[in-house]
């Protein structure tokens, strides 16, 4: 890393981060448009506390469900994926059998390629959309989002679709395929249009995921066809602003100087 960040830092983990991210950005995984998308995500995360909350972890349980019940699962990954959490999506493709494919707003051949490479550094076997594999259309889409493998997405019944538009998510849940968003925001489109929304940092909602199929997977198909049917994305959603408030009600009784001290 170019820059060294002292162990003792407050604020150590969320420096790594930032350093991993403009990594990335000078190697053409991550565009800049994506380093601001992660400061919007990063406001979010203060809100929650840095940390899964109940309602999330709940969602990752959905969603684990969701990606051992589906035949054909595909997890899409775009260039913040990548630069954070690419070990975590390959680890996470294994437990439940899922393709991964490159999926991206700003698209050009070198990025796909950037993406792919950073992946199969990962250990991921096979990387679908890059070059001519993304030969197939979402209908009705109209970004660059909407190309897609005729092997992954096109023909996917779930898809998880971390830091996604809000646009193809209502696209491909359109086509319908359940999706599963990871958002910190709880209240962009993505996250209120996907079928079960993780509203978590992806850094942790993804090896969350995996530790939930992992636990999961032994069980009857019966009984994770009763956990994703009694989720309701809806309700936990209100839960997230709900502990939102909560927490944030809490905070305001506080010393905010001392805020490190209370469990809050
Ligand atoms: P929408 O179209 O869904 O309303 P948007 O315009 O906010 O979304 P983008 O600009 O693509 O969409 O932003 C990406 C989203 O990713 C933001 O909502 C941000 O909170 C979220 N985000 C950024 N970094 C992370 C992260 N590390 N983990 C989880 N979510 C993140």
């Amino acid at each position: 890393m170019k820059h060294k960040i002292p162990k003792s830092h407050p604020r150590y983990e969320s420096l790594i981060t930032r350093e991993m991210l403009v990594e990335a950005f000078e190697k053409g995984v991550v565009v800049p448009q994506g380093l601001i998308a992660h400061g919007r995500g990063e406001c979010f995360d203060y809100l929650i506390g840095e940390r899964t909350i109940p309602p999330a972890d709940e969602a990752a349980k959905a969603a684990a469900a969701a990606l051992l019940l589906a035949e054909h699962p595909i997890i899409s990954v775009n260039g913040n994926t990548a630069a954070l959490a690419a070990r975590d999506v390959v680890r996470l493709a294994e437990v439940v059998g899922a393709g991964i494919e490159v999926n991206l707003f700003y698209r050009s051949r070198e990025r796909e390629e950037a993406i792919a490479r950073v992946l199969r550094e990962s250990g991921a076997a096979e990387v679908l959309g890059v070059g001519e594999d993304a030969s197939a259309t979402i209908p009705e889409l109209h970004s660059e989002r909407r190309r897609v493998s005729p092997r992954g997405i096109l023909v996917a019944d779930v898809v998880l679709v971390p830091l996604e538009d809000g646009d193809r998510v209502e696209a491909l849940e359109r086509m319908g395929k359940r999706t599963i968003v990871i958002d910190l925001n709880p209240l962009s489109r993505s996250a209120r249009m996907g079928s079960i929304t993780v509203v978590d940092n992806v850094i942790r909602a993804i090896p969350n995921i995996a530790r939930h199929a992992e636990a999961l997977k032994g069980l009857p198909k019966e009984e994770l066809e009763r956990i994703v049917e009694e989720y309701d994305n809806n309700r936990v959603l209100g839960d997230v602003l709900r502990y939102i408030c909560g927490r944030l009600r809490e905070l305001s009784r506080i010393d905010l100087k001392r805020m490190e001290e209370y469990e809050v």
